[in-house]
């Protein structure tokens, strides 16, 4: 055969690969995290709520209809959710028990299993970007506290003074938290008002390649350093060839039970779909155990869950007609991809 038939040949041969390889329709899901309850949001609270999940939805989707990477729309979606002061990450994270901020982040390449986390973080404007960054350009794939904020100078991620992430209305969940924790009346761990509001995307792109990513202002009254799950990879965060998940709640318990690994081991060894899976591990393994939270879940073929055991969860999807469609309460129906 001659070199010109061969490639000919070739060029017959791998073109219906390639076009079903391309056969994705691009996908969006996104959480603002689980345990939200109607008598935490005024009614300007719950609307701009909605409007910044629907935000984020159209940011993320764009970046996807472009062609670009599942990673980027990943990433677009959370630097909305952490630039608005609505959620428990970026600006308006909640308080450790000293007074600080402390954030994790991490993110996940399904294609690659290329993974960047860290944790700890006080002067990082966007950690989900130094996530990136410690996933696309150094050889780790965690990083924490000054280390993880040297870095990011050597990489220009913009910096900012501490006081950036305040908000009041975190302030006062802090307050709230240390005067019930002295006088006995809550234990740290029966209180879900605690750690809500993380935020987290999962991506299918038009090349049917997955990501996820997760970032967290972690629980409110944390000390010691406490690092939880968003930051874990396997735990708040997962993403392979066939699954994507990002996780928010009890960040103890989706480490105990290495969550988001979980639900996408179930999805390969077991062949459960996003639903199943998902509620075997949000709605039956975490609550056995005693913690509480919901996770977001996307497979390579388009279909979606967003399981949950709290009476709410900020989460949104977007798909190919383009429109956010976004609910906060267990009351409302959320019809998804693929159910
Ligand atoms: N999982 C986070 C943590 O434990 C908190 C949350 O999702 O609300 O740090």
């Amino acid at each position: 055969m001659s070199r010109s038939s061969a490639l000919l040949l070739s060029l017959c041969l791998s073109i219906p690969l390639a076009a079903s390889a391309a056969a994705a329709e691009p996908v969006l899901v996104i959480h603002g995290g689980a345990g939200v309850e109607r008598r935490d949001l005024s009614p300007a609270e719950e609307s701009a709520a909605r409007a910044a999940l629907r935000q984020a939805l159209v940011k993320g989707h764009a970046v996807l209809t472009a062609g670009k990477p599942a990673l980027e729309a990943v990433t677009a979606a959370i630097t909305v959710l952490e630039d608005d002061p609505t959620f428990n990450a970026g600006k308006g994270a909640v308080f450790t028990h000293d007074g600080r901020n402390e954030l994790d982040a991490s993110l996940m390449d399904g294609a690659t299993l290329k993974a960047g986390a860290v944790a700890g973080v006080q002067r990082v404007r966007n950690p989900i970007l130094l996530a990136e960054a410690v996933m696309q350009h150094s050889p780790h794939v965690m990083m924490v506290g000054q280390g993880a904020e040297a870095f990011a100078s050597s990489q220009g991620i913009p910096l900012v003074d501490p006081s950036y992430f305040r908000t009041d209305k975190r302030w006062q969940q802090l307050q709230k938290a240390l005067k019930e924790e002295a006088s006995g009346q809550a234990p740290v761990e029966l209180d879900t008002a605690r750690h809500f509001g993380t935020v987290g995307a999962v991506a299918l792109d038009k090349d049917g390649k997955l990501a996820a990513g997760t970032s967290t202002g972690g629980m409110t009254n944390k000390r010691y350093g406490r690092v939880g799950d968003s930051p874990i990879i396997g735990a708040g965060t997962y993403a392979d060839a066939g699954c994507a998940v990002s996780g928010t709640g009890w960040g103890e318990y989706y480490i105990r039970t290495a969550a988001a690994h979980d639900i996408c081991a179930r999805m390969q060894y077991l062949k459960q779909g996003p639903v199943e899976a998902g509620r075997a591990v949000i709605n039956e393994r975490i609550p056995a155990l005693g913690g509480d939270g919901g996770a977001i879940v996307l497979s390579a073929d388009g279909r979606a869950a967003t399981p949950f055991n709290t009476q709410g969860m900020y989460r949104g999807w977007i798909g190919a007609d383009g429109v956010p469609h976004v609910a906060i309460f267990a009351s409302e129906t959320l019809p998804l991809p693929g159910q």
